[in-house]
């Protein structure tokens, strides 16, 4: 389970695992993953025993910007929703859970491995990448056929005309059916001879030597109880959701909670994932953010478009490019769905899943009803009638979405330094609502009473922000580190502030100065920094 050097956790089969990478994002990639060790974002798990596989522990700014999202998202489901609350439901779940669920049976995914590298690989996986292997050439000749006709172009016929096109949409509409069909019956040998068919190769070495696809499941398992001999099989959870389906009658009675509500949860959960080369992208031990919302039979094609648009604003509101997100719709649905969409992301690595949206229908609470033989109906006051509800769920992952915001946020620009010189800086533009650190206060020197100043000023808005006192270097590096953390605003106490009480104020992005009183502090960083800013742009573009 060794990784060696932290850097070489971005191996390179990663990146050649993915058709969407090229070596700029390659090379980018690398150098965010050594800024956020170098600057307390993330470091390896346990990494004075050369690290664990796909483990990763966040550092003292990393754990701050998690925080600040994990509150972006909570606030944004409890607070502005009447009918959402929380859960914290434990980890350890009745194993029989697992059987309900369909985990146990079903949460496989088919492995296979490559004779001559020794590399395994999801099969699946390798597939999927063939598919927008064939959908990067089609677009390819979708921008170049753009650029050439300009204006006049005229994409739904070029589609259809285009015999290129026509080709690899044929041959791409072939492999996915039988791919999904394969899937769908669990047939891996059909999965092996559709990886033979296509010539896939092994990212890594080229060889085109492949084993047998087998079964893996990606649970983790341990023992309850003492005594070994008479200790249960449990399992540590791979998602959060199911702590909700077997609480949704608790939550339901005790909080007289009348259909449609929902319930959100927020917590660790683990998976023995295959390939997991990827970073925070792929983490055996990860954090999910789930909302499960039950609604009346019939109604959840109504509400899964409503969280369909209600996440899209979620993450938009955070200010990140529309360009970097997409939707992309399940063909091959899981077993519980029956509609699913992705939110996905426009990582270094190409467009991934940052988060599910997933119409569940009653398979859960059925299917919990059926291995607990207990009732889990809800009784409709209104209309006098029982039923099990149906569930809408959103499912994000906190460690993606804190990959995604990093990623977006990271930076290298050329800026002039003190003597007009151009220099290179390096900077975290995180959205400032979430950002680890919202003001630097920095005296210029360590003398005539400047630091002590600096230190009053900190003390008066230490409730409200999280500040960092500086004093070490000059300022300008001290700007730049505050730049590589990503705190929106420097404030810099100088002699002119000990006559008459006025500081400059440093913007991150812009990098411009202003001078301000200290008493309009609170009120300048405040209007930047409010969680609430997000919450109230989440409403105002909803009506
Ligand atoms: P993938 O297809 O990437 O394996 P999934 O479809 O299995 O993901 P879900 O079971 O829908 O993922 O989980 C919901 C969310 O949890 C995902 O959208 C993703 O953000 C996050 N997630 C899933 N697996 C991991 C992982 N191994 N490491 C980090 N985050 C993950």
């Amino acid at each position: 389970m060794k990784t060696g050097d932290f850097e070489l956790l971005l191996s390179h089969h990663f990146f050649k695992n993915t058709n969407h990478t090229t070596m700029d994002n390659e090379g980018s990639f690398k150098k965010l993953v050594s800024h956020a060790k170098e600057y307390g974002y993330i470091f390896p798990s346990s990494e004075i025993y050369d690290g664990l596989s796909a483990v990763y522990d966040y550092g003292q700014y990393g754990v701050e910007l998690k925080n600040n999202i994990k509150k972006y998202w909570w606030d944004s489901m409890v607070l502005l929703h009447e009918n959402i609350v929380g859960l914290d439901s434990a980890i350890f779940m009745h194993p029989e859970t697992w059987k309900a669920s369909g985990h146990v049976t079903q949460f496989n995914d088919p492995l296979i491995d490559n004779k001559d590298s020794k590399k395994r690989y999801r099969a699946d996986s390798l597939i999927e990448d063939y598919l927008q292997k064939i959908e990067g050439k089609i677009e390819k000749e979708i921008i170049k056929a753009a650029k050439r006709f300009g204006n006049d172009f005229d994409e739904e016929k070029f589609r259809k005309t285009n015999p290129r096109v026509q080709a690899n949409l044929k041959k791409r509409e072939e492999i996915n059916s039988r791919f999904i069909k394969a899937m769908e019956n669990e047939d891996l040998a059909e999965i092996r001879q559709i990886i033979i068919d296509c010539d896939i190769a092994d990212p890594v070495s080229g060889s085109r030597r492949w084993t047998e696809v087998r079964k893996f499941n990606l649970m983790f398992e341990t023992k309850l109880g003492s005594v070994s001999e008479d200790a249960d099989l449990i399992y540590l959870r791979p998602e959060t959701a199911q702590g909700i389906f077997v609480n949704y009658l608790n939550v339901q009675k005790s909080g007289r909670m009348r259909i449609p509500f929902g319930i959100a949860q927020v917590g660790k959960v683990f998976r023995n994932e295959i390939v997991a080369r990827q970073f925070l992208f792929r983490m055996r031990e990860f954090e999910q953010m789930e909302m499960q919302f039950f609604v009346k039979p019939g109604d959840e094609i109504k509400w899964f478009e409503y969280w369909k648009e209600a996440r899209m604003k979620w993450h938009l509101a955070l200010g990140i490019n529309s360009d970097h997100y997409r939707f992309h719709e399940h063909d091959n649905l899981a077993h519980y769905a029956n509609v699913a969409f992705d939110i996905e992301f426009k990582f270094p690595i190409g467009f991934k899943e940052v988060e599910g949206i997933h119409s569940r229908t009653d398979f859960d609470l059925s299917q919990h009803q059926k291995f607990s033989g207990k009732k889990l109906q809800y009784f409709d006051p209104l209309s006098k009638e029982s039923y099990t509800p149906y569930v809408v769920e959103t499912s994000i992952g906190l460690d993606r979405m804190f990959l995604a915001v990093l990623s977006y946020a990271y930076t290298e620009e050329k800026v002039p330094d003190a003597n007009g010189n151009l220099e290179e800086r390096v900077v975290l533009r995180i959205p400032a609502p979430i950002a680890p650190i919202k003001a630097a206060i920095l005296p210029l020197v360590r003398k005539d009473g400047l630091d002590e100043k600096a230190r009053t000023i900190i003390n008066d808005i230490k409730f409200d922000f999280n500040c960092q006192y500086d004093e070490k270097d000059s300022i300008g590096r001290r700007y730049r580190r505050q730049d590589a953390i990503g705190t929106p605003f420097c404030i810099t106490v100088d002699h002119q502030t000990m006559e008459d009480d006025t500081v400059t104020i440093r913007y991150r992005d812009s990098m411009k100065q202003d001078r301000v009183s200290t008493t309009s502090l609170r009120e300048i960083i405040g209007k930047k920094v409010e969680l609430q800013n997000l919450l109230k742009e989440i409403c105002g573009s909803s009506g």
